[in-house]
């Protein structure tokens, strides 16, 4: 780009927030770049998140099950042997092609492409520094922000992403470590500490609360998830607080005690995932050329239409407020451009679906039980049993259960949650009823394929305004 050129619209970041901008602004007509410093498009998600540790559960449960569950399947198989380097190949190979995928996307919908790092010289010209090392500007008459999240750090305890990591680290091990220690029992600990245990570490999750599984997690769903988690070999030190860390040894020590204060104990491991959480990552961009400012977590404030203090100026994505998921990013880049375009547009926030790609899956939308129960809200549940469903008993996978939450007037969905099979799929239908405003009752009339597992979900709907037949 050269100076002398406006854009329509230049965008910050190119994860999911930044890309999915950008295509959607050029579908539209506008002239419009991403500037992105990685090297690669798509992000935390496509690069060091979603993508490669799917990838990574995918085989790994792969691995655990030919090893520990084909017996009574019928199956006898002999030399099962981990070949990790191929494992992180199969890892590299969906990451490359899936970025390389969107180089394709962004020309095709003639979206200008700027490897470098962004930042703001006025409110309508933005600096890079080209990852050639030459520097140059841009201007534009507006600007989205979408540069994203970072791990959350953990005081006295330095990241090396060897022995002391975040997911970066723990997703690109090159050998299965003996001892892992995971502080933080939320959504990556648990995923990334499933893919190492099921390799054959020895896991242990250090957790502050009483309940795995981060925040907005059901407690029916986080009690099931950590009783099959156990079973598989996880062990669990809740209500639990690292106090003390030493990396300066061969491995790593850790200081823990009760949460609320207790005799200490000292754990000792070859590594340690940190994943207490992530914040906001906008260092660098110089809002103090432009008079921006963050909140006290570190987070852009902006209006419902995405919009700063300086209207031109938008932000999107985990830099901002809201749960931080690939999917929540994508649903506001669509939006944004929308309310730039259109003026109109809309995220349904309480319609944003979370996963958990544990194994059996977790997954749920819309409020959960403990959140009725404080606003007051008066609710039925209804819950239907994995072990009760056709396809479930013939597949022998029949952990888990599904639970709608509805209005105990109006039968309207105000929430449902899973454990099990699949529950990541299924979720999309529980989705597409609370988006449409469904009832139970219109879930347990509609006809589900039989025998398939979305027989599970209609028949909880059904326990829910009714009863279910199978159970
Ligand atoms: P990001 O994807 O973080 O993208 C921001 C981009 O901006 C980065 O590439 C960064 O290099 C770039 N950038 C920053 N500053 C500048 C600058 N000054 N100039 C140029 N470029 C800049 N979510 C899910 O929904 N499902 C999952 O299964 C899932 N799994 C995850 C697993 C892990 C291990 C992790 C860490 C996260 C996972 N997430 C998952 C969360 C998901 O990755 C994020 O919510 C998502 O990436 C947010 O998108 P974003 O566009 O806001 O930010
Ligand atoms: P999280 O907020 O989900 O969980 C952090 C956990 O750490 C919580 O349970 C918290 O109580 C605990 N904790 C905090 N401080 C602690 C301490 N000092 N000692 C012990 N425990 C402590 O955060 P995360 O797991 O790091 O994930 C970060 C973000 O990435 C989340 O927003 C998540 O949604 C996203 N993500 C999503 C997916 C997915 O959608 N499948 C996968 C990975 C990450």
């Amino acid at each position: 780009a050269t100076p002398a050129e406006e854009k329509d619209l230049v965008i910050i970041g190119g994860g999911v927030g930044g890309y999915v901008a950008a295509i959607k602004a050029g579908q539209a007509g506008l002239k419009v770049a991403c500037i992105e410093k990685r090297g690669a498009l798509g992000g935390t998600c496509l690069n060091v998140g979603c993508i490669p540790s799917k990838s990574l559960l995918n085989n790994s449960h792969m691995y655990h099950q030919i090893l520990h569950d084909t017996k009574n399947r019928g199956i006898d198989v002999g030399n099962v042997a981990l070949n990790l380097p191929k494992m992180m190949e199969a890892k590299n190979t969906a990451v490359s092609g899936l970025t390389k995928g969107i180089e394709f996307l962004f020309k095709k919908n003639g979206v200008e492409y700027i490897q470098g790092e962004g930042k703001f010289e006025d409110q309508h010209t933005i600096g890079v520094k080209l990852a050639s090392g030459e520097q140059t500007s841009v201007r534009a008459k507006n600007i989205f922000i979408a540069t994203g999240s970072e791990p959350t750090p953990f005081p006295g305890l330095e990241i090396d992403e060897k022995k002391v990591v975040t997911s970066d680290g723990a997703i690109a091990f090159n050998e299965v470590p003996k001892k892992m220690i995971v502080i933080g029992g939320g959504i990556i600990g648990l995923e990334m500490g499933s893919v190492w245990s099921r390799l054959g570490a020895e896991v242990t999750v250090v957790e502050f609360l009483s309940s795995i599984g981060g925040p907005g997690m059901d407690l029916d769903l986080a009690k099931s998830s950590q009783k099959f988690l156990t079973k598989q070999g996880m062990k669990f030190m809740m209500n639990t607080k690292v106090t003390n860390g030493d990396a300066s040894g061969e491995g790593v020590k850790l200081e823990v005690e009760a949460a609320k204060g207790g005799k200490a104990q000292t754990l000792e491991a070859d590594v340690v995932l940190v994943a207490i959480g992530r914040r906001p990552y906008t260092k660098g961009l110089g809002f103090e050329n432009i008079g921006l400012e963050t909140d006290n977590r570190g987070r852009l404030v902006i209006d419902s239409e995405y919009r700063t203090k300086i209207p031109h100026i938008r932000v999107i994505g985990d830099c901002t407020f809201g749960p931080m998921l690939a999917h929540k990013a994508e649903e506001e880049a669509v939006a944004a451009v929308e309310y730039l375009t259109k003026s109109y547009g809309h995220v349904n926030y309480n319609a944003i679906p979370a996963v958990m790609y544990t194994y059996p899956e977790v997954a749920w939308v819309g409020s959960n039980e403990q959140e009725l129960k404080e606003q007051g809200v008066k609710f039925r549940a209804g819950s239907f049993p994995f072990a009760a469903n056709s396809r479930a008993k013939t597949n022998l996978d029949t952990e888990g259960f599904v639970k709608f939450l509805a209005d105990a007037e109006t039968d309207r969905i105000l929430g449902v949650h899973i454990v099990g099979p699949n529950a990541g799929e299924m979720i999309a239908e529980a989705t597409l009823a609370l988006e449409y405003g469904a009832s139970t009752e219109d879930v347990g009339r509609t006809s589900h394929a039989h025998p398939t597992l979305s027989e599970a979900f209609k028949e909880a709907a059904m326990a829910t305004y009714s009863k279910a037949i199978h159970y």
